[in-house]
This record gives structure tokens, C-alpha cells and sequence, in this order.
């Protein structure tokens, strides 16, 4: 089928189809997390010791007792059969942003050829899937291929119903045969340890005698975009890149803003109750929906949970957006650029840490004791992000958000802390040493005795900061729509789990050389404001002008694109970082760098493939029949003494042969292999091809705009954008 022909199929079956009928919703009561092998369907199925050495490991952390692991086993068994489950399966977080799962059936045969259910101890506890062709970064080519899954009891096991059956899935760590991380989850789970561990020492210090685990918490607001999938199949870019590598315009984009937080269009409304039922059948808390700026651009937002919960649920999360999407004739696009012109996507992780007994430490609060510990976080974060800006920007460096990274809608791709004018004020004061200083009417008095009382909103929105206050959290706006939120948690609590050590080691010395508490802090958030303050700051941060003075007046890095933030992995204060608190061997960081090298220099070269099929394939053939139709027209035009215009005829030409050349040189710098290193091979990919790609594409889109719509082969913006 020619490409136009496809089009305009698309739009009729489109425009004819009946909509999914919408199912009456059933009551929340009823769905929630059915398909969660929770804590109470355990206390319901477990003899009670069993039951409370799980639950110990689960609500405070205590050592997993891998005898009572059979136990555990029949009880989930029968629970997955009860459900109709008959496979299980580890599921684990490779370093691609994916989720993967080894499927095995409970089936076990005896030795008389009758079959029975199985499910021991042993397999919940420990599989090992084939995960030779997982990338590894160079971990198992020195050491033998084999990995291991592991049961992360602290994640709770659910059953994922398809087309194809039900399956009981069960959260895993994933680690070679040398004990080394392999996966994303891993790493998780070793910083919030570490982060517990220097939280509980500054806790402690502060006079706090009975201290719980500390923990993160996230929730993660994700964008996405829906797009026909009539539209999808005919569109090489999108099927294969998930974003659009040619289109021009439509005449209508975003700029009347019509679309966000509009009306959400029935066909969507109808997909999304389907999306949130099954998120509440898997005990995933889906509260706010809502349309996006850009048109056919919406998003969900669960409500927060301990931070490894909520990354597992944030995968399944974009699991369910894209199958149930399939189901509704839809495709969701996780690309954080799916078309140009009109914002991207991304994933705002809001992040707080807190404890059962002193609540959330990122909680201002209401009286002073407790905001001299908000201070002290507060301030552990600030520092943190002063001194590991860079590992920010590079735990969300992908080819895909460098699309929106320093674009002027998205957070600059300089890390720096937004906190608003009252806690700015509060630390400009704790800086200059006068403390009694009051804002706002007299709310705050700031004495270190009687520190302010803040309001919840402290301060006004910023949406251009990457790193915002919100509050009682942080919001780490940069993070990319597809990515897993797993990466930016290790290391926001890998930093802040060093800055709290600094905190502890900066007040115990003082302690003990006499100095009292109250002094002690202030000169500990003294001296962190005063060495760590130029990462503050509360302007615009979209303007050329703090783009010039974030680098040259307060030393901050503008990492630009991913080839220039991912080696910041393979500097040794990083290393550092990461194997002092035990978060990451130096051998584990720098296959984790090998990785997301890879995976950069691989999309960029799909994608200039599909730059170059499309255009020599598509485009160009539209525009040559183009031009030989208006040539014949023009020839027959003249016998008859009559002159057609040549200036567009022209035009369309000179584009033509333009697009042509830049394919071409493309393709010669796509044959370029003979790199020193692997950054030299990603700059290349960020300086070399992505520019004659969006050559290639400049010449394109203005072909589109000339040539008969009825010839051009690829759905255009407007369709895709508009026919839901
Ligand atoms: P926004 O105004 O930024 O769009 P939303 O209400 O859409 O805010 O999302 C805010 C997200 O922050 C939700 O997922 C919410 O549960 C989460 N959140 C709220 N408090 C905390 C907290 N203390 N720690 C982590 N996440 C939080
Ligand atoms: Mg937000």
C-alpha cells in the first residue's frame, strides 16, 4: 500500500470507528490491590511467626529468614493458583530502562507421570535466569556468564494478567555470579541503605533516642502521549525511534493552550479509567489525571510510596500505559520528544526521606526543634546537589532527553536548587549570621531557638528549576518520561547520604570540642549556605542570562548533552562516592558508564537509519513524482502559450537535491568506526550526525510544506495531533 493511501485509511477508520464503550467503573474497595499478594492476604495465609518475621523484614528492614521462605512459597502459590496464575516469573530491572521476566510453570512431573503444582522456598528465593544477553558493561566476559535473580521481599509480589494468562510476578534483584549488580534495583537498595545509615547519625546527634529506619519515599508524575495507531504503523520513525524524525508543523500547535488541563477527549477518558483500574487491581495509587500542554499529551501521577515500591510500580506503571493502549487501537509514546515543536515529556520525581518516628525530614514543620532538622536536611540536600550536580545531569543523560534538556521547556540541563523566597530568606539570614530576622509579618522569627514556623507553600512555583522545593519533597523535574526513576533515587540518596555523614562528622567534632548544640547547627548550615549557596536559584532558568552567569560566576557545569554528562560517571569523585558508601563498585559504575554510552551511540544510529530510509524511500519518491507530474503540466501548459510559475517548481527542486546531499554525507558519517574512545564515538554522534539529521529533516519539512498533500507519504502533524 503506497504511503498516502495508508494515510487516508488511517484518518477514515479513524474518523468511522466506534469508541470503546466505557465499562462503569467498580468501586475502589473492590479492586484494590486484588492482584497483590499484600500484607494482609499474607497475615490471612501464614502461620503467625512467619507472618511477623516477614512483615519485620518488610516494615523495618530486619534480615530476611530464608527458612521460613517455603512457608511463604506454598502460601503465594496457592494465593497465584486461587487467581489462575500458572507461571511465575522473577522479574527484574535490567540497565536498559526495561522490565524483564523469566516465565516457569508451577507444573512439576512426578516420577509416574502424573503432575503436580510446585513452588518451593528455593525458587522464590533465587532463580537464574538466562541473562547472557542482558548488558553487562564488560562485568561477565571477565567472569562467567551466569546471573542470578533474588526475591526483594520488600517489593510485594502481584499477579500481571494478559491476553495470555495471568502470571504471578515476583520483584528480584538481578546480579552476576560474582555478586555484582547487574540491575536497577540493586544499587536502589544499597543507597537507601547508606542514606538510613548517615540519617540516623544526624538524628541521633540531634538528641532523637528512638530512631526507625529512615526511608525514601518518591512519587513520580509521568507524561505521556497518545497517538492513533493507524497513524503509528504507516510512520517508520515512530514505530521504531517512538518520536518523529520529519514533519512540519501543523498551522495549529500548543500556542493557545487550549489543551492543557482541558477537557480530556472521551477516547482518552475511556483508556485512562481502563489504565487506572488495572493500576488499582496491582495496588498502584493512581490519583491525578490530567491533559498536558501539548495537544494528545496527558499525564498520571500516583501517589507517593517508599522510593523501591514506587520504582517497581513506575515500571509497571509504563507497562500497563503501553499495553492498554494497544488494546484501545492507541499507541503510547514514552519518547521524551515525540514530535517537534511541541513540548516533550518528562517524569517529575518528587523525592522526600522520613521515618516512622520522626515523620518526614523534608517537613518543615511547626515547632523549632523540628525545623532545625529541616534545616539540616534541607541543607544536606543543597550541598548535595552542589557537589554532585553533575551525577544528576548525568543519571538522566539519554539520547532521547537531550531532546528537551536546555530546550525552552523543559529544566536547563545546569543543576540547580529552587527553594522559594521564604527559605531563601531563611538561609540568606543563617548566612549573614543575623538570625533574628523576621519575613512576612513577623511568621518567621528566626532566633536558632525559635526558628520559623513556615508555611506549607512556602514561596511561589518555579517550573523552570530542575530541582525544586515543593514544600515538604524535592521535585527533580529533569528526568526523562521513559527512563526508570530507579537511577535519579541512587543518586539523589547516594549524595544526600554523604552530605548527612559531612552533617554528622561537621557536629560531632563540634559537640565534642565543647561547643553546644544550637551553635553547633547554625554554623553547620552556616558553612554549608556559604560554600554551597551558588547552587541556589530561585530565576528563571530558561534565560540565556543565567546560562552565562550559572557558569561563569557561580562555577555550576552546563553539561549539555548526554556525550558530555555520561563520562562525568567515570570521574573519580565519583567513584569515590559511590564505593565509599557501598552504592556501586568502581567495576559496577564503570559497566554501568559502558552501558549508557552504548545505548547513546546505538539510538542515535537507528535513528539516522531511519533518516535515511525515510527520506530516500519516502520523501523522495513523493517529491520526484511531485515534480515530473508539474513538469509534464508546465511543458503541456506551454504549447498552449501559457507560462506556469517555475520559482516553486524551482524551489522544490533545489530542496530536493539539498535533502539528497545531506542524506548522503549522513550516510558517510554513519560508516565513520575508527573512534580513539567511546566518548570520542558519542561526541561525534551529539556534534556530527544529530546535526545533518536535523539538516536532512529541515529540507524534508520544508518539502512537505510545498508538495501536494495528497502525494505525501507519512501522516503529518496535524493528523496525528488531532484526529483522536
Ligand atoms: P504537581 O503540582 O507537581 O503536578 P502532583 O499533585 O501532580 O503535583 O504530583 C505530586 C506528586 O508528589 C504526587 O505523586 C505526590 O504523591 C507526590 N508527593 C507528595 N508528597 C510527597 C513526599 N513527601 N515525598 C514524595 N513524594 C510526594
Ligand atoms: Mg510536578
Amino acid at each position: 500500500m503506497s504511503g498516502n493511501t495508508a494515510r487516508v485509511q488511517a484518518v477514515q477508520t479513524i474518523t468511522n470507528r466506534q469508541p470503546m464503550p466505557a465499562k462503569m467503573p467498580e468501586s475502589l474497595s473492590d479492586l484494590w490491590a486484588t492482584d497483590v499478594f499484600t500484607l494482609s492476604k499474607m497475615k490471612e495465609s501464614l502461620p503467625k511467626e512467619v507472618f511477623k518475621s516477614v512483615k519485620k523484614t518488610i516494615e523495618v528492614g530486619a534480615e530476611l529468614d530464608v527458612s521460613i521462605a517455603d512457608v511463604v512459597a506454598i502460601a503465594m502459590k496457592d494465593w497465584a493458583l486461587s487467581k489462575g496464575a500458572l507461571y511465575y516469573a522473577h522479574v527484574f530491572y535490567p540497565l536498559t530502562n526495561a522490565t524483564a521476566e523469566k516465565h516457569d510453570g508451577f507444573i512439576s512431573v512426578q516420577s509416574d507421570g502424573s503432575v503436580i503444582s510446585e513452588f518451593s522456598g528455593k525458587v522464590l528465593v533465587q532463580g537464574e535466569p538466562d541473562g547472557s544477553s542482558f548488558p553487562n558493561g564488560g562485568i561477565r566476559s571477565t567472569f562467567e556468564a551466569r546471573g542470578y535473580t533474588a526475591w526483594d521481599v520488600t517489593s510485594p509480589a502481584y499477579i500481571m494478567t494478559t491476553d495470555n494468562g495471568a502470571t504471578l510476578c515476583i520483584p528480584t534483584v538481578f546480579i552476576s555470579w560474582t555478586g555484582e549488580a547487574l540491575d536497577k534495583k540493586t544499587p536502589l537498595l544499597r543507597a537507601n541503605a547508606a542514606m538510613n545509615k548517615a540519617a540516623t547519625r544526624v538524628l541521633s546527634l540531634l538528641g532523637h533516642k528512638d530512631i526507625a529506619t529512615v526511608n525514601s519515599s518518591c512519587g513520580a508524575e509521568q507524561e505521556y502521549f497518545l497517538v492513533d495507531a493507524n497513524f503509528v504503523s504507516s510512520r517508520p520513525d515512530l514505530l521504531l525511534a517512538g518520536r518523529t524524525l520529519f514533519g512540519a508543523s501543523a498551522a495549529k500547535g500548543q500556542q493557545f493552550d487550549d489543551h492543557y488541563f482541558g477537557a480530556i477527549p472521551e477516547r482518552v477518558q475511556v483508556y485512562m479509567q481502563d489504565v487506572e483500574e488495572q493500576l488499582y487491581r496491582l495496588g498502584i495509587p493512581a490519583k491525578t489525571r490530567h491533559n498536558e500542554v501539548a495537544p494528545g499529551q496527558f499525564e498520571i501521577a500516583p501517589f507517593f510510596e517508599s522510593a523501591n515500591v514506587a520504582t517497581d510500580h513506575q515500571q509497571l506503571l509504563m507497562t500497563v500505559l503501553k499495553n492498554t493502549a494497544k488494546k484501545h487501537g492507541l499507541v503510547c509514546l514514552l519518547h521524551e520528544k515525540p514530535f517537534k515543536g511541541i513540548n516533550g515529556s518528562g517524569k517529575h520525581v518528587n523525592w522526600s526521606v522520613g521515618n516512622a518516628t520522626q515523620g518526614n525530614l523534608l517537613d518543615p514543620g511547626h515547632t523549632p526543634h523540628e525545623n532545625t532538622q529541616f534545616l539540616l536536611f534541607c541543607g544536606a540536600v543543597i550541598r548535595g546537589v552542589h557537589k554532585y550536580g553533575p551525577l544528576l545531569r548525568a543519571a538522566i543523560a539519554t539520547a532521547s532527553n537531550d531532546h528537551r534538556l536546555g530546550a525552552n521547556e523543559a529544566p536547563p540541563a545546569i543543576m540547580s536548587v529552587y527553594l522559594g523566597s521564604q527559605l531563601d530568606n531563611v538561609f540568606e539570614q543563617i548566612s549573614n549570621g543575623k538570625i533574628t530576622g523576621s519575613l512576612n509579618a513577623g511568621v518567621m522569627n528566626l532566633g536558632i531557638n525559635t526558628l520559623p514556623v513556615f508555611n506549607k507553600d512556602a514561596g511561589d512555583r518555579n517550573r523552570t528549576s530542575p530541582f525544586a522545593f515543593t514544600g515538604n519533597r524535592f521535585e527533580f523535574r529533569a528526568v526523562g518520561s521513559g527512563q526508570s526513576v530507579a537511577g535519579p533515587l541512587v543518586s539523589m540518596n547516594t549524595m544526600l547520604a554523604e552530605s548527612l555523614d559531612w552533617v554528622a562528622d561537621s557536629l560531632e567534632s563540634q559537640l565534642s570540642a565543647g561547643v553546644d548544640l544550637d551553635t553547633a547547627i547554625l554554623k553547620t548550615l552556616k558553612d554549608i549556605i556559604d560554600q554551597h549557596g551558588a547552587v541556589v536559584f530561585g530565576g528563571n532558568g530558561y534565560s540565556a542570562e543565567w546560562h552565562k552567569m550559572a557558569v561563569e560566576e557561580r562555577g555550576l557545569a552546563n553539561l549539555r548533552t548526554a556525550a558530555d554528562a555520561l563520562p562525568v560517571l567515570k570521574e573519580a569523585y565519583i567513584v569515590e562516592l559511590f564505593s565509599k558508601f557501598g552504592v556501586l563498585s568502581p567495576v559496577e559504575l564503570a559497566s554501568r558508564f559502558e552501558i549508557y554510552a552504548e545505548q547513546y551511540i546505538l539510538a542515535i544510529d537507528v535513528e539516522a537509519k531511519l533518516v535515511i530510509s525515510m527520506a530516500k524511500t519516502g520523501i523522495y519518491p513523493a517529491v520526484v513524482k511531485y515534480l515530473s507530474e508539474l513538469s509534464a503540466t508546465a511543458a503541456s501548459l506551454k504549447s498552449f502559450g501559457v507560462d506556469l510559475d517555475n520559482a516553486s517548481m524551482l524551489k522544490i527542486a533545489e530542496s530536493l537535491a539539498n535533502m539528497t546531499d545531506t542524506v548522503s554525507k549522513l550516510s558517510t558519517a554513519l560508516h565513520k568506526h575508527d573512534f580513539a574512545t567511546v566518548e570520542e564515538h558519542m561526541q561525534f554522534c551529539a556534534k556530527t550526525i544529530r546535526p545533518l539529521m536535523d539538516e536532512v529533516r529541515q529540507y524534508a519539512d520544508l518539502l512537505e510544506s510545498e508538495v501536494a498533500d495528497n502525494l505525501w507519504p507519512f501522516p503529518t502533524y496535524q493528523e496525528m495531533l488531532f484526529i483522536k
